[in-house]
């Protein structure tokens, strides 16, 4: 048996680091004390240490699989640094280089081989691990086993096989930082990981401050934040390269040193728009979601995505780019509802139909992250799957001081019609007939017809369509996604019916407006 004291020694000696962070130690114990584990840390979080570090206490060489290419290159580079032998197995080798790196792990000149998972479809390669000393597999980027993570690769699929053919079973550690409940069952069944030899450490970060903001001049917005933040190093989503190149284009103009990346550039571009966007030569990096895996930039004040991402997977891990080094940042994310439509059609037009119910309800949940009125930060922890989670009192709905209004009536009132109109329809339709729309399609199925047609015609459709989304994203209304989204009233949503449940809502610029002008 290792002692374990000695990772203590390794973490100060190799890293130069005094201690070992939450959740560090004991996926490290476990390992050393052989149990497969699951880690599952927010970015940032240090997952890299709990296989190097044991690398270095354990006899052999330590597999990592890591999707990541970039990030391999990087991380070896950095342990050749630190006088650590590691050599990376993947695509950008050529044959000679792949031969000569193999030569070198069969005689187990390394502590860690990183290697791509898309190698394991290979026998021959599996038969030369079998000639190593391997007494862990590290699995980076674990959720990429799953159907319902966010980015499943079918090549995972296979280490399941490719571990029990070595003659002694390796431990097996699974690293992820994006794992809701449904996706970390799935890892340990398939992995066959004893669910209870799950690490988790809090998904909180208390150094950022989560914003959502809506209908504004996005344009406006960012080249504002950009300059009340000038020299401070930031990173500027957009959905869509063509927004990519207009956003930098916006800033370049105003005179900020922009960088930009997208899959539309040529290699040599996007890695030299990397280097001086990490060499702090640009301070503002306007990329799509192709731009920072494995990004170890650890000053970054703000991330600001400019339309809304696809899920809350995504979001999170972009948004925890920002902080690294523990100091206040900034994560703000811009919405507007062309935002829902661009994802919808993205979804639709995905390879996978099987996957599109899944995909649909992780747009759910991000549409009502955009509509909540409570914490930002615990709805995200919350949606990873931890309980009792307190309000963070820095997010912008915590800090939203505007006052809090009874709005259970109104609230009846949509659900009602919901459940009038039989919970076979969507939100604009909703909306118009509570509104009292004349449309066509209103008339000839005789919603004209029902007690609460036109129970809002003061307000306009596009502000109930807003206050549905709202319900919707308080529980109190469900979607079901088909062919088109149908909303229906939950169980939540039947206790504010019959008033066992209340609700409120902060008061619109416009309500504070009026009551401050009432005498
Ligand atoms: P992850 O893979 O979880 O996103 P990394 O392994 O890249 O995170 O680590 C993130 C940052 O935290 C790195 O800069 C790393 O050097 C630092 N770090 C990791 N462990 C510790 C520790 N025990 N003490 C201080 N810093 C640490």
């Amino acid at each position: 048996m290792i002692p374990i004291e000695k990772t203590v020694s390794v973490l100060s000696t190799y890293f130069g680091f005094s201690s070992f962070r939450i959740g560090q130690e004991q996926a490290i114990n476990n390992v050393l004390e052989g149990k497969d584990t699951l880690c599952v840390m927010p970015t940032g979080g240090g997952k890299s240490i709990c296989y190097q570090v044991p690398a270095l206490v354990m006899e052999g060489t330590v597999l990592v699989i890591s999707p990541l290419i970039s990030l391999m290159k990087d991380q070896v580079d950095a342990l050749h640094q630190i006088g650590i032998p590691a050599a990376y197995i993947n695509s950008t080798l050529s044959t000679e280089e792949y031969f000569g790196t193999m030569e070198n792990a069969i005689e187990g000149r390394y502590q860690l081989l990183y290697v791509a998972p898309e190698r394991f479809e290979s026998q021959s390669f599996i038969q030369q691990l079998n000639r190593m000393d391997i007494p862990m597999i590290a699995i980076d980027e674990a959720h990429c086993i799953s159907q319902w993570g966010h980015d499943f690769r079918p090549s995972y699929r296979m280490l399941n096989r490719v571990i029990d053919s070595f003659g002694r079973r390796p431990v097996v550690l699974a690293l992820t930082a994006t794992a809701t409940p449904a996706v970390r069952d799935d890892i340990c069944n398939q992995l066959r990981i004893e669910s209870e030899h799950t690490v988790m450490t809090g998904f909180e970060r208390s150094n950022l401050t989560f914003s959502v903001i809506k209908g504004q001049d996005r344009e406006k917005f960012v080249k504002d934040y950009v300059k009340k933040n000038e020299g401070e190093a930031g990173i500027i989503y957009a959905a869509t390269r063509k927004a990519v190149d207009q956003v930098h284009a916006m800033l370049e103009r105003t005179g900020v040193k922009a960088a930009k990346y997208h899959a539309g550039l040529s290699d040599v571009l996007r890695q030299s728009e990397q280097d001086r966007f990490l060499m702090d030569e640009a301070t503002v990096m306007v990329a799509t979601n192709a731009f920072g895996m494995g990004i170890d930039k650890s000053n970054i004040r703000y991330v600001i995505h400019y339309q809304m991402p696809k899920n809350m997977e995504s979001y999170y891990q972009e948004a925890g780019r920002a902080g690294r080094d523990g100091l206040d940042s900034e994560c703000t994310l811009l919405f507007s509802s062309q935002d829902v439509i661009t994802q919808r059609f993205l979804i639709d037009q995905s390879q996978d139909s099987q996957r599109i119910p899944a995909e649909l309800e992780k747009l759910q949940s991000m549409i009502d992250y955009c509509h909540t009125e409570s914490c930002l930060q615990k709805f995200i922890i919350s949606y990873f799957g931890e309980n009792d989670v307190q309000d963070c009192s820095r997010c912008a709905n915590c800090t939203d001081t505007r006052e809090r209004f009874e709005v259970t009536v109104d609230v009846q009132k949509v659900l009602s019609c919901v459940i009038r109109m039989g919970q076979r329809f969507g939100k604009t339709m909703i909306a118009q007939v509570l509104t009292g729309s004349r449309n066509k399609k209103v008339m000839e199925f005789g919603f004209d017809k029902l007690t609460t047609y036109g129970l809002m015609k003061e307000r306009n459709a596009k502000d109930v369509s807003d206050f549905i989304e709202f319900i919707i994203s308080e529980n109190y209304l469900g979607v079901e996604n088909g062919q088109f989204p149908i909303i229906y009233v939950t169980e939540q949503g039947k206790d504010v019916l019959t008033g066992v449940v209340k609700v409120y809502r902060k008061g619109t610029v416009e309500t504070k407006q009026i009551a401050k002008d009432d005498p």
